[in-house]
């Protein structure tokens, strides 16, 4: 059968050479691990404990702070050594509790569940209660995702295995090493919404998670694997929504006014562990890769390690970095240092020798139009970028500029190395913000 794909979109080279042969390794917790209350969209987590509490595995450490939040969960045992502000991966200061690592590992007692004995409503409370949120990078609380206005217009329950951001592996690991938690996540889903079916959608770079998943889901009259052809952003939502059912979702809608929902590989298993197992979120699958690490892995980490543990971990760097990106390098963000802790929905750090975008020179636009035949969302890249630099809001908005998915595609492609995406993003954030006011 043919693989699926949306219009446009671009063939970055992939790199997943460099670590999708490693297997998924356990890392042991740091001595100081920082939880920050904001790792998902919405209202702050509201800390519970103060300086000198002590705490458990699977305790809650901060309450969530409305229906569009979520509660955070200490990973370790120990003491709390601090409650204050402590920098995210974006350079802001944030609300978080500082837990002193007893190395312990004293571990709260959890409620496990058979689903046959659960309605809809107590599978979304107990996605609510474990803290699952998008781990894929949006971080939107899975529950209220769970939860649309009319849950039995939702016909297609899409699984995100496309993995196309270049040198992550972590998703395509848990396909070929987690797939009967992932069958059994995308089933508890799927007794939420009786007229859909499960969809896990894998990029036909990824043969053995392929076959892999297609044996895990035989027997399944409900849950199917489609291969998705290999072109980034393929596992953007609406690029994913599009290949699946060939419906369109632009900026006004949610994937839910589609007949979808969509969610990543790590965050389908979090739903089996909070469901089945009762036990919060806590962890999650981190991919290190890049030429300046000594070794690329993947590893299973606690939420709230710090990314400084686990580079070195991974053996520290062969030489030293130019440029380190939490996540991938379409979609990633620039660190400024690596004193930063993971979040529930960090899930790469990927570590350059030299910065690609440092050197280029940006040169006048040749109209080439590859930039527009490459975006996803069929915009005018060339022009938002020019439109974006004069401050036009007004003309930004007219011609479409609140469509972009901020995919990187139209930087990426265009050879008079303009920075287009950076440009486009930037009034694409300004404009939000002042909607949101
Ligand atoms: S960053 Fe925006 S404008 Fe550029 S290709 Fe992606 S969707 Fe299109
Ligand atoms: S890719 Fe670059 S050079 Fe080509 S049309 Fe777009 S902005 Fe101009």
């Amino acid at each position: 059968m043919q693989a699926k794909t949306f219009k446009g979109g671009i063939h970055p080279k992939d790199m997943k050479e460099i670590s999708m042969d490693q297997p998924i390794m356990t890392l042991e917790p740091g001595k100081e691990m920082v939880f920050l209350m904001s790792q998902h969209i919405g209202a702050p987590a509201k800390p519970l404990v103060k300086k000198g509490d002590p705490v458990i595995i699977g305790q809650m450490i901060g309450e969530a702070g409305g229906f569009v939040s979520a509660p955070v969960y200490s990973s370790v045992s120990g003491t709390v050594k601090a409650v204050e502000k402590r920098k995210n991966a974006l350079g802001d200061m944030v609300d978080a509790v500082v837990i002193e690592n007893d190395g312990l590992d004293t571990e709260s007692e959890y409620t496990p569940a058979k689903l046959d004995a659960l309605s809809p409503e107590d599978i979304i409370k107990r996605i609510q209660t474990a803290g699952v949120v998008g781990m894929g990078g949006a971080g939107f609380p899975t529950h209220v995702k769970l939860s649309p206005k009319e849950p039995d217009k939702i016909d297609h329950i899409l699984v995100n295995g496309s993995e196309c951001e270049p040198y992550l592996t972590s998703d395509y690991r848990c396909l070929l090493e987690n797939s009967d938690e992932l069958v059994k996540g995308l089933t508890c889903i799927l007794k939420i919404f009786p007229k859909a079916s499960g969809i896990i959608c894998i990029e036909d770079n990824k043969p053995e998670a392929i076959a892999k998943m297609r044996e895990a889901v035989k027997g399944s009259d409900r849950i199917r694997v489609e291969v998705m052809k290999t072109k980034y952003p393929e596992g953007a939502e609406r690029s994913l929504i599009y290949a699946v059912t060939g419906r369109e979702v632009n900026s006004s809608m949610l994937p839910a006014d589609a007949g979808c929902i969509v969610n990543n590989v790590d965050t389908v298993i979090a739903v089996y562990e909070a469901v089945i197992k009762g036990r919060p979120l806590m962890h999650r699958i981190f991919t290190v890769s890049g030429d300046a690490v000594a070794n690329a892995r993947n590893y299973d980490v606690r939420i709230g390690m710090s990314y400084a543990d686990i580079i070195e971990a991974a053996g520290g760097f062969q030489k030293e970095p130019e440029k380190i990106i939490s996540g991938g390098p379409m979609m990633g963000f620039s660190l400024f240092g690596l004193d930063v802790p993971v979040t529930k929905t960090s899930g790469a750090i990927t570590c350059f020798i030299k910065d690609p975008v440092k050197e280029s020179v940006p040169s006048a636009c040749i109209k080439c139009g590859r930039c527009v035949r490459g975006c996803p969302a069929h915009l005018m890249p060339c022009d938002l970028s020019d439109i974006a630099e004069h401050g036009d809001k007004e003309e930004f908005a007219a011609r479409y500029g609140m469509e972009c998915v901020e995919c990187g595609s139209c930087s990426y492609i265009c050879p008079a190395k303009r920075p287009l995406a950076s440009n486009i993003k930037a009034m694409r954030r300004t404009l939000l913000a002042e909607r949101r006011k």
